[in-house]
């Protein structure tokens, strides 16, 4: 499928699993020859269409004559520069992630393996206003190596090799999110011992396939 219409499918759906409202959010894809599809500003989600996809330089140039690009468009594009392997941006509000984005409760805990071996670490960045250089700036102590941040009293950000991925990472975020947050009114998850952590990370290549960064461990 043509990148484009990658993106546009991705809007669609991150509308339709409720992690934006209304013109909320913006998803990017870097193209092979370095440039960036990114949604154009002030659409619903459900509403992308080709004619709502910008093109642009990651300095910031717009290719493509039609629109205004994102207000977050600095947040992808810092992102792009900083990990050469990332390919997609999703930046969006899912309800249970945002919640513990604004209540400044972190959802960096060591409790389920898989979370653990495909997102890693999960930062929470402190507070900037949306659409300033200092938003992208926050991230700049993980960027290197997460998959998913938190932005205090904001929303949240996932990457990814591919936009499927960023996808997976963003989901895979709002789902730990709503269980932790069952988890607590059960009395709080039980963490992994260091023993347990460890044995993951040991069978993480052969069992699960995946040999997670070791800046991105517990
Ligand atoms: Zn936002």
């Amino acid at each position: 499928m043509p990148k484009k219409y990658e993106l546009i499918k991705f809007c669609h759906r991150v509308h339709q699993a409720g992690y934006v409202a209304a013109t909320d959010g913006n998803l990017s894809i870097r193209m092979p020859d370095g440039t960036i599809l990114i949604t154009a500003s002030g659409k619903r989600k459900e509403d992308i269409s080709r004619s709502n996809i910008c093109r642009a330089t990651l300095e910031g140039g717009l290719l493509s004559s039609n629109k205004k690009y994102s207000t977050e468009s600095k947040l992808h594009f810092h992102i792009y520069k900083q990990r050469p392997e990332i390919n997609a941006v999703i930046h969006c509000h899912p309800p249970f992630a945002t919640a513990f984005a604004i209540s400044d409760k972190s959802l960096d805990v060591p409790v389920l393996p898989e979370i653990i071996l495909t997102l890693g670490r999960i930062p929470l960045c402190n507070y900037a206003a949306p659409s300033t250089d200092a938003l992208p700036n926050s991230l700049n102590d993980t960027i290197q190596y997460a998959n998913v941040f938190l932005l205090q009293n904001h929303g949240a950000v996932a990457v990814g090799k591919s936009i499927n991925e960023a996808y997976n990472h963003i989901e895979k975020l709002e789902h730990y999110a709503r269980v932790m947050l069952n988890a607590e009114l059960l009395g709080g998850a039980k963490q992994l011992s260091r023993d347990q952590i460890d044995e993951l990370y040991r069978l993480a290549p052969t069992v699960y396939g995946s040999n997670i960064d070791a800046r991105n461990r517990y």
